[in-house]
């Protein structure tokens, strides 16, 4: 099946009188027959249901979509983008450990890598996104564990050489992560380009229309955790009567760990309802997304001819930042989210931003209306004005989210905040 067809038909298939749609499974818990048949679920949780806090019949369809979608072998929901990301790390390292993170990612993963994990006695390594194939060698420790990504970064834009970064992994015997949420499977696939898992915030474009927050991992199931490395995958889990991750689940080791030990203990499991809304969404993505990336093309250029703006990042545009490595890995689009700093500075953001009519002034990205933020006010307001430089943001820097109203109806708002400053 192409990617279109798969946002329909991938995760469930209703065999003879059952609902077209899969029902939201509203129950905590799962009925056996007899105690022996409860043990046998215990002793290899991944054939049947235990309880809802690590598995759901109407999140595992969404999963098995997701996973397709991505080309991978298996996936875990979770309650949120933040705790894809934490899992996706504490699966493989622990106190002691360290990894290492392009340092224009997300501020919300910036906190928690850089701060919160850090009090865990984990320690992350913040890379430049450009850096080269030598400074990122060079940035690695003995006892480093994982390279962490952003394929479209959020919000700086910047585009990330997920091919050379995933290269550098594997030369120090490591898997690279890649949070994938603003290229999303139909724009980027990460797997193919060497990446070993790949995390989303399903709250943006999957979702797509702002109305539950949520977050996955995929296994693209290939890295080889046998390598002495990661004794957490090839030596019994004594929480989980002496599993061998590498041995019991070998076609997706890194999954069924993250669900069996650190699911089960930290619960951030969505709802049910929450995966029904997030399948809904899942199912136009592809049509979403060329849009945003044909209606965000529009704006940016129109921005730019201006004369207002220091600069437009949008890197499908081709005098922005990121637009050769976007020919590369984002050919049919970078998403809808552009950003621009505008001339004057904080001051000038901010009276553009209360000018705007139709576009919101929202804590969020990836909605289906427009919507903008200021991020050195709002995202990255925790951040230090270094780590601020570092992630790409200035004071007159704008998010601007391009939405799936009619274009004309976009521009037309922005050049009355245009004429307000
Ligand atoms: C929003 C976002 C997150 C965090 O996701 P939540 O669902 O808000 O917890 C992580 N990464 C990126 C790139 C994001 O945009």
């Amino acid at each position: 099946m192409k990617i279109e067809t798969q946002c329909l038909h991938e995760g469930y298939t209703p065999k003879n009188g059952e609902p077209r749609v899969m029902p939201i499974v509203q129950s905590t818990t799962y009925v056996y027959e007899s105690t022996d048949e409860v043990a046998a679920v215990f002793d290899d949780p991944t054939k049947s249901l235990i309880y809802s806090r690590f598995e759901n019949p109407t999140t595992d369809c969404v999963e098995k979509k997701i996973a397709a979608l991505e080309g991978g072998v298996a996936a875990m929901c979770t309650s949120s983008g933040q705790a894809a990301s934490l899992i996706s790390i504490l699966n493989i390292c622990e106190a002691g450990d360290s990894f290492i993170a392009s340092a224009s990612i997300y501020g919300g993963t910036i906190n928690l890598f850089g701060t919160t994990l850090k009090k865990m006695g984990i320690e992350c390594i913040f890379v430049d996104h450009d850096a080269t194939e030598e400074q990122l060698s060079a940035a690695f420790k003995e006892n480093t564990k994982a390279v962490f990504g952003e394929t479209l970064a959020n919000p700086a834009l910047t585009v990330l050489d997920i091919e050379m970064w995933a290269k550098v992994a594997h030369a120090h015997g490591v898997p690279l992560i890649i949070d994938n949420t603003f290229a999303t499977p139909i724009l980027c696939r990460p797997f193919e380009w060497g990446a070993d898992i790949v995390i989303h915030s399903t709250s943006k474009y999957m979702d797509g229309h702002a109305i539950q927050v949520g977050g996955v991992i995929v296994d693209s199931g290939k890295f080889d955790w046998t390598s002495g490395k990661f004794p957490c995958m090839t030596e019994p889990d004594e929480s989980y009567h002496g599993i061998v991750y590498t041995e019991k689940y070998a076609f997706a080791p890194y999954i069924v760990k993250a669900r069996m030990q650190l699911m089960r203990d930290f619960g951030c499991y969505p709802a049910a309802n929450s995966s029904f809304l997030l399948n809904l969404g899942l199912e136009t993505l592809a049509v979403r997304m060329k849009q945003y990336c044909e209606n965000a093309l529009t704006v940016a250029e129109y921005i730019k001819s201006t004369g207002k703006v220091e600069f437009v990042t949008y890197p499908a545009l081709e005098e922005s930042k990121g637009h050769e490595l976007a020919k590369k890995y984002l050919p049919n689009g970078t998403s809808g989210v552009i950003s621009f700093s505008i001339k004057g500075g904080r001051n000038a953001a901010v009276k553009f931003m209360d000018s705007l009519k139709l576009a919101s002034n929202e804590v969020h990205v990836a909605d289906i209306r427009t919507c903008v933020l200021h991020p050195a006010s709002a995202t990255h307001r925790q951040l230090t004005d270094e780590q601020l430089v570092a992630a790409g943001i200035d004071g007159g820097l704008i998010r601007l989210s391009v939405g799936l109203e009619n274009v004309d109806d976009i521009i037309a708002d922005l050049e009355q905040g245009f004429s307000a400053i």
